[in-house]
């Protein structure tokens, strides 16, 4: 989620990393109040029953860790799902809107991305029936109005969460089965993600039309439709930027990275001191970006053009580089003979907008998430071989 800042590792789960970023605490903080304000005072009310406000923060805890725990098992079910068929999975992020699986590719087929999707909702619909099975029961079996009111949240939320995700709004989980069943029927993943992609970014649409309605109509309604408008927002900027990977990949396979490099370089020795960093190449050659490489010419850093920033200007005659560089590890650089789809999806990945080329330890080129994007609008321009969806 490159818009919300970088993801902290939670914990793991079958190996698969559960992160959070910063947003994610808003949504914590919003559940857990709409609970204790909202939700399980109503619920005592109704039964004309009064509790201390210490018990319905305490039910709004369990709620909410109740939650997030439906909600990991439904990305769970993707992640796992997905790397049975062999797909890598980063893990699941969760954030201002729940939960996402990190796919680090497309699906191989139709079929596998059908099964992937439908997992999701399936799984939460699953909770959410034997949460009102367990509902039902209790209300049989007289459990107490908090117990009651809590699995009947579950059962809500978990439907809820299983309605959403269906809406054939891609990348929703709806958009996908959708997507999947116009793949299997044309044999074709672009025409396929731009139908899915038009409907997404239409219902997109209707959701910030739907979510201003409220805002301004509803008596009560102007932070569910605010909600709903950010989310619609969400789903069209979503929809395209996947749209657009798509057509990357396609106009991408079977290029090597050597076509789209850069081989306009230059390298800084680890020992250059900020001050001449600065005077000799900075402004002489204003690049953004400079590989760093120690006595042997082999990479082993990256500087940027704004590097010397973080230091005193005082202290630049005796700071070097090498002291305010980024330390490169493999998954920052790609070979010139590799193929530019690897370099894309090594860019997504790691939410980096270049990669060094190597070749023998040695850099000899950079490849920007930019040339590869100049790349992609001059193709669609010069072949136009197939409809391109423009928003
Ligand atoms: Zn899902």
């Amino acid at each position: 989620m490159p818009f919300f800042g970088r993801d902290r590792t939670l914990f793991k789960l079958f190996g698969l990393p559960i992160k959070a970023n910063i947003s994610w605490l808003f949504l914590v903080a919003l559940i857990m109040f709409s609970l204790a304000e909202g939700w399980f005072p109503d619920q005592f009310r109704h039964a004309g029953v009064r509790a201390d406000q210490s018990v319905y923060w305490a039910l709004a805890l369990v709620g909410t860790v109740a939650l997030f725990v439906s909600l990991i098992i439904h990305e769970m079910c993707h992640s796992l799902v997905a790397r049975s068929t062999g797909m890598p999975v980063a893990g699941i992020t969760l954030f201002i809107f729940g939960g996402v699986s990190q796919l680090e590719d497309e699906p191989p087929t139709a079929g596998t991305e059908f099964f992937m999707a439908i997992v999701g909702p399936l799984a939460s619909a699953l909770i959410g029936a034997a949460m009102f099975g367990l509902y039902l029961f209790g209300q049989r079996a007289h459990w107490g109005i908090g117990a009651q009111a809590l699995v009947l949240y579950l059962a809500v939320i978990n439907g809820i969460m299983a309605a959403f995700n269906s809406l054939p709004a891609f990348p929703l989980d709806g958009g996908r089965v959708l997507r999947s069943i116009v793949w299997g029927i044309t044999g074709d993943l672009q025409i396929a993600t731009q139908v899915a992609v038009t409907i997404g970014s239409g219902l997109g649409f209707l959701l910030i039309f739907v979510g201003l309605g409220m805002m301004f109509m509803v008596t009560g309604g102007f932070i569910p439709g605010l909600w709903l408008l950010v989310i619609g927002f969400f789903v069209r900027q979503a929809a395209l930027s996947n749209l657009q990977m798509v057509q990357m990949r396609e106009y991408l396979e079977g290029e090597t990275v050597r076509r789209f490099m850069t081989t306009d370089v230059v390298t800084v020795h680890r020992d250059l001191n900020l001050q001449r960093f600065v005077d000799e190449l900075v402004f002489h050659h204003r690049f953004s970006y400079y590989p760093v490489v120690d006595e042997d010419g082999r990479l082993i850093g990256v500087v940027s053009a704004r590097g010397p920033r973080g230091v005193d200007q005082h202290e630049w005659g005796v700071t070097s580089v090498g002291d305010v560089m980024k330390t490169v590890d493999e998954s920052m650089t790609i070979g010139p003979d590799d193929d530019a789809v690897e370099a894309l999806g090594s860019l997504r990945r790691r939410e980096e907008s270049r990669l060094v080329v190597v070749e023998d330890g040695r850099p000899i080129g950079i490849v920007s998430l930019r040339d590869l994007l100049g790349f992609l609008a001059l193709k669609i321009d010069l072949e136009p071989r197939r409809i391109s969806y423009r928003a």
